[in-house]
């Protein structure tokens, strides 16, 4: 059993609940993000890329059990950034686990092997370790040779002390089904309890967006690893709903209900998603209130989600629709009782569909303008520092995480004080410290491929 009994059967009940409580939207996993800093700067990664000052502030623990008991979800999924860097972790899971809250720490699992002395095995904690195919992609995938070797090793010495270990691969264009069958083969030999999979998202601010798959893609790809692993695939356990395998099949299609998985981190409430930055709530009741809904997601036509199937969006939503009516209830049980449905592969369409809404025309560091709604709107996408004119003369530097309809909010420039600044009293806006997002480390990707595609084929 891929998920434990207890553990679904306190999702059931809470769902149950909200659906007697008539309750059309409901958090069901927390994203908490305690810090935003990381040991590796993968490729596909666009939650790394801000000023130092950003990236050396971290949550207290206080900060993310506040967001915990506000929030009420029954799983706190911890992603980062790499919170194994967070020098209170192992108090953080132990103040949730006493909570019983299950907890998906999320980990590049680099330092995980060192930190297992600050950690008592659970029901209620799984470690969550990224890997995106076996040993060359996976290092490809993170920008780094070896990992896939430390991440194993670590896998092994958590399973070894009790503790229970999943995993978590995100595909991009360009995944090889055969390649991925056998991962999944591999990680199934290693005795994790279960897989997490999930097409990346186009983040506006990663390294490298050639390779996220348009929709019909990670279908059409999803359909090819199945297929790939024929009767094997049976020996497949997935850490996470059937349906939203289905729905990645494209057996079945979903809308994304972003509210269930919030995401909570150094600036607040993420407005509306995990994956989009559209502004931060100061409360998860704010952030239901306060969100135009009806603006994302793949009905609204917003371009930024039109290629989206995300498990942090979708993922959710099959859980819903499985306890929404009998029917629900039976495909559910159906697809974990006998498999999920599998359509056999179609045919592929030829080159990949350029991801949406591309930054072509972002302005970079030197761009400046007077003050308008555009204006500040590039300001607030800039993930480097600004600098802004104000009335009377006055100058303020820094990084700008919000921009309401009456006031901006300013991480001042190499420290964590946040200033409110009404947007009336802004006169002109300036880009002008260095944008991390265009960084290093699309260059060594570029380079990383090039060397790939220029090494001759293994025998
Ligand atoms: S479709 Fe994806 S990107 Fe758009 S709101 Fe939903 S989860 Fe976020």
């Amino acid at each position: 059993m891929p998920v434990p009994l207890s553990q679904m059967a306190t999702v059931a009940g809470y769902v149950l609940k909200q659906k007697l409580a008539r309750r059309e939207r409901y958090p069901l996993v927390l994203m908490l993000e305690p810090l935003y800093r990381c040991n590796l700067a993968c490729a596909g990664c666009g939650k790394i890329q801000y000023p130092s000052n950003v990236l050396k502030a971290q949550l207290s623990v206080a900060e993310c059990l506040r967001a915990v008991d506000e929030c009420g979800a029954p799983i706190v999924s911890i992603p980062g950034g790499e919170p194994l860097l967070h020098p209170q972790i192992g108090e953080l899971a132990a103040a949730l686990v006493a909570r019983r809250k299950y907890v998906y720490l999320c980990t590049n699992a680099l330092l995980l092997e060192e930190k297992l002395p600050l950690f008592q095995p659970s029901k209620y904690l799984s470690f969550s370790v990224h890997l995106d195919g076996l040993a060359e992609e996976h290092d490809r995938s993170v920008c780094r040779d070896g990992t896939f070797e430390t991440a194993t090793r670590a896998i092994r010495a958590a399973l070894a002390r009790g503790f229970r270990v999943t995993t978590n691969t995100t595909l991009f264009e360009g995944a090889d089904p055969e390649r991925t069958a056998a991962f999944f083969d591999e990680a199934m030999r290693l005795g994790v309890e279960g897989m997490m999979v999930s097409p990346g998202y186009a983040y506006e601010k990663a390294p490298d967006r050639e390779h996220f798959l348009a929709r019909e893609r990670t279908v059409q790809l999803f359909r090819r690893i199945f297929a790939a692993g024929g009767a094997r695939r049976k020996q497949w356990r997935f850490n996470q709903s059937p349906l939203f395998l289905e729905f990645l099949l494209g057996a079945r299609d979903y809308e994304c209900t972003p509210w269930a998985m919030p995401s909570y981190g150094v600036f607040g409430w993420q407005k509306p998603c995990y994956l989009l930055q559209d502004g931060y709530a100061q409360s998860y009741h704010e952030l239901l209130g306060a969100t135009e809904w009806r603006r994302y997601g793949r009905a609204s036509g917003n371009p930024a989600c039109r290629d989206c199937m995300v498990h942090s969006g979708f993922e959710a939503t099959s859980v819903d629709h499985a306890f929404s009516s009998l029917r629900g209830l039976a495909a559910m049980a159906r697809a974990t009782l006998f498999g999920v449905a599998a359509p056999a592969p179609g045919s592929m369409p030829p080159r990949a569909v350029p991801a949406a809404a591309a930054p072509d025309a972002a302005p970079t560091r030197g761009w400046s303008a007077d003050a308008s709604p555009a204006a500040l709107r590039a300001a607030f996408e800039y993930r480097g520092d600004v600098t802004l004119e104000l009335e009377g003369g006055e100058s303020a530097e820094g990084y700008v995480t919000d921009v309401g309809p009456s006031a901006l909010r300013l991480w001042t420039r190499g420290s964590t004080a946040v200033r409110e600044i009404p947007v009336a009293r802004v006169r002109r806006i300036a880009l002008t410290g260095r944008d991390p997002a265009a960084g290093k480390s699309f260059e060594t990707w570029k380079q990383r491929q090039a060397h790939a595609e220029a090494a001759p084929a293994a025998s």
